[in-house]
């Protein structure tokens, strides 16, 4: 199975601590589409006759397209590839931007799921970090997507913002509980350099989350949605009985996926990865003369097993020495096996079943611990 992703890199504004490629459109919105429809069309081979199970289009904020430019999207790609496989069609949205009209017209062209950033419940920490939203409209949009006939709904949140409490935290939990929506994605605020978050870190006018509320933040939520049926199924990922993420799960299964517009990553299910240029202009330029605007990079072994590490920690699944002895070979699983055991002696990693995973007491320690296994 293959899935598609397609990268709209337009927003508003821009929240203080997001690091994606997005930016003002100031009307290329439609020439951007056109150029996506012609990079499926010049890429479609690279699926390599898999078929399509999932679409996702992603952001930036996608609900910034009109529909009547999200059908000229959806329509194009379907005339360059089969969509008749695709069990799970998502698009990212932004709360100010959802009304059920608008979701109406997207449930109309097989939308089926719908991934929303809300990040808070609490007004003064949505206006801290810019979001234009405030906490009812989440609530209302959330409403608004019931309404028009799609129950699939995934919200993120973020903990460890500045000025958050765990107090705080525990009712934007609570309300994203009471929605009864049925996957979350949970995310530990980082600074990302480059970010405006960043640089008031340095400058001092923002005081960062201490280490141990992080860590509080995390039990909270783990614990929480453990109780209320949800399922963590990966670090930042939570769902309620079967309806984990499949786009997302594929990419951690290593399928085929094919990335189109500026900044978008695709895999073709072995070693080679391509990367579009980070810059919309440029990219819609050379897709209307006819050339791709990527880079391609074959991992070697190494690399790939690093990568297998790095992705396959983070999920419930785990890494399994079966996998690692198929995909890598002995002297790769010899590595694992010995790196591991201080892990485990220190209850950070349990082995069982064959297959190595982070305890919870890991989770927040995962980067180090994932640096350490890698070759
Ligand atoms: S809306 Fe999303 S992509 Fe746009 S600036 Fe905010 S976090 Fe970044």
């Amino acid at each position: 199975m293959a899935g598609i992703y397609v990268h709209i890199p337009f927003c508003r504004s821009k929240c203080i601590y997001c690091d994606f490629y997005s930016i003002a459109a100031r009307g290329m919105e439609a020439d951007y589409v056109d150029a996506l429809v012609a990079e499926c069309r010049m890429r479609r081979s690279e699926l390599a006759n898999e078929p399509v199970s999932t679409l996702y289009i992603g952001g930036g904020t996608p609900s910034l397209l009109s529909p009547s430019l999200m059908q000229r999207l959806v329509t194009g790609i379907a005339q360059a590839v089969c969509l008749d496989d695709v069990e799970e069609f998502t698009v990212e949205v932004n709360p100010d931007d959802v009304s059920a009209p608008y979701i109406s017209a997207l449930h109309a062209l097989g939308v089926n799921r719908v991934s929303m950033g809300v990040q808070s419940f609490i007004d003064d920490e949505l206006r801290a970090i810019n979001r234009r939203h405030t906490a009812s409209q989440a609530i209302e949009a959330v409403a608004a997507i019931r309404q028009a006939g799609i129950s699939n709904i995934s919200l993120d949140l973020i903990y460890g913002l500045p000025g958050q409490s765990l107090a705080s935290w525990q009712v934007s939990l609570s309300r994203a509980i009471a929605l009864r929506v049925p996957h979350l994605s949970c995310y530990n605020l980082s600074y990302e350099e480059g970010t405006r978050l960043y640089r008031m870190r340095q400058a001092g006018t923002i005081t960062e989350c201490p280490d141990d509320d992080c860590i509080a933040m995390y039990d909270l939520l783990c614990h929480t949605l453990s109780r209320n049926g949800y399922e963590h199924y990966e670090v930042s990922n939570f769902a309620l009985p079967a309806m984990h993420s499949r786009h997302n799960s594929s990419y951690w299964s290593g399928d085929i996926y094919l990335g189109l517009g500026a900044a978008a990553h695709s895999f073709n299910g072995i070693a080679t990865r391509s990367f579009n240029i980070a810059d919309a202009r440029r990219y819609i330029a050379a897709i209307s003369s006819g050339c791709l605007a990527c880079e391609r990079e074959t991992a070697t072994l190494h690399e790939q097993y690093d990568e297998y590490v790095m992705i396959h920690l983070r999920t419930s699944r785990g890494i399994s020495e079966a996998e690692v002895l198929r995909l890598f070979g002995q002297p790769f699983l010899d590595h694992l096996n010995r790196e591991a055991r201080p892990f485990i002696a220190r209850n950070l990693l349990t082995h069982a079943a064959g297959a190595y995973r982070l305890t919870h007491a890991a989770v927040m320690l995962s980067d180090s611990i994932i640096r350490s296994l890698m070759l």
